[in-house]
């Protein structure tokens, strides 16, 4: 049983829609993180830090790694481990130090930073990643724990991978950076139609829409728009807004 708690459904820039992307997924033996845009401000509120904190980062777009200077506000006291790709690791080091934020050392709580491909089962969930379609190197994940499986797709374009990361999964949480019929070879994204083609390809059980673009969706009536777009194709999609809640 996991409660997901959307703390930030922008893509790109924050807005009155909401904050730039991060999920909070909160189990018995871990809370998890799903990217750590400008929403994981709010993580203080949902997390006491008594069990292990982790930090699952895709790729290193600012959207989806500028929560990472509130850190020290948080109450990671039984400590917290951010796994990222090997190739994103030194890169993403720079950016946890001066003169971008703080360095772990001056945290209050132990932090380590950790490859995706290394950790091995040294984790309280299993998870699998494969390489999405995007602009930079981008990673899609396949969590399972306590029994249930979700799917994190973002960013990217269509591709056979997202499909198989959601395979069959309870949940796929994937993007929503174009509007209906849009699409852009230069710039990958999901439109509506093509997130909900891969939910339905995947037989996953349900398709959240998140990271809308901050542009290109200026309002929740816009995002309502997605939704029922999504749903012509996938009976079961919704699109998500801040401080959303769901249960897996
Ligand atoms: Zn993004």
């Amino acid at each position: 049983m996991a409660d997901i708690i959307f703390l930030g459904t922008n893509g790109w820039y924050d807005s009155p829609t909401g904050s730039t992307l991060c999920v909070l997924v909160s189990t018995d033996k871990a809370d998890i993180f799903l990217d750590c845009g400008s929403g994981f401000f709010r993580a203080h509120r949902f997390v006491d830090g008594k069990k292990p904190v982790f930090i699952i980062l895709s790729h290193l777009h600012c959207d989806h790694i500028s929560g990472l200077h509130v850190l020290a506000r948080m109450p990671f006291t039984a400590g917290l481990t951010i796994l990222v790709d090997k190739g994103a690791r030194d890169k993403l080091q720079d950016f946890i130090n001066h003169p971008f934020t703080f360095p772990f050392e001056d945290l209050p709580y132990t932090a380590r930073l950790a490859d995706l491909d290394t950790i091995g089962n040294d984790l309280p969930f299993e998870i699998r990643y494969l390489p999405l379609v995007h602009s930079d190197p981008c990673l899609g994940f396949r969590i399972t724990i306590d029994g249930k499986t979700l799917a994190f797709c973002t960013d990217t374009g269509y591709c056979e991978n997202a499909v198989t990361l959601a395979d069959r999964s309870d949940l796929l949480i994937t993007e929503c950076s174009h509007v209906s019929g849009q699409e852009d070879s230069a710039w990958p994204h999901l439109n509506p139609e093509s997130a909900a083609r891969i939910a339905r390809e995947a037989g996953a059980q349900k398709l959240v829409l998140t990271h809308f673009d901050a542009f290109r969706y200026a309002s929740l009536e816009d995002r309502a728009a997605a939704e029922r777009a999504a749903k012509n194709i996938f009976s079961e999609s919704y699109a998500s807004y801040d401080l959303m809640k769901l249960h897996l």
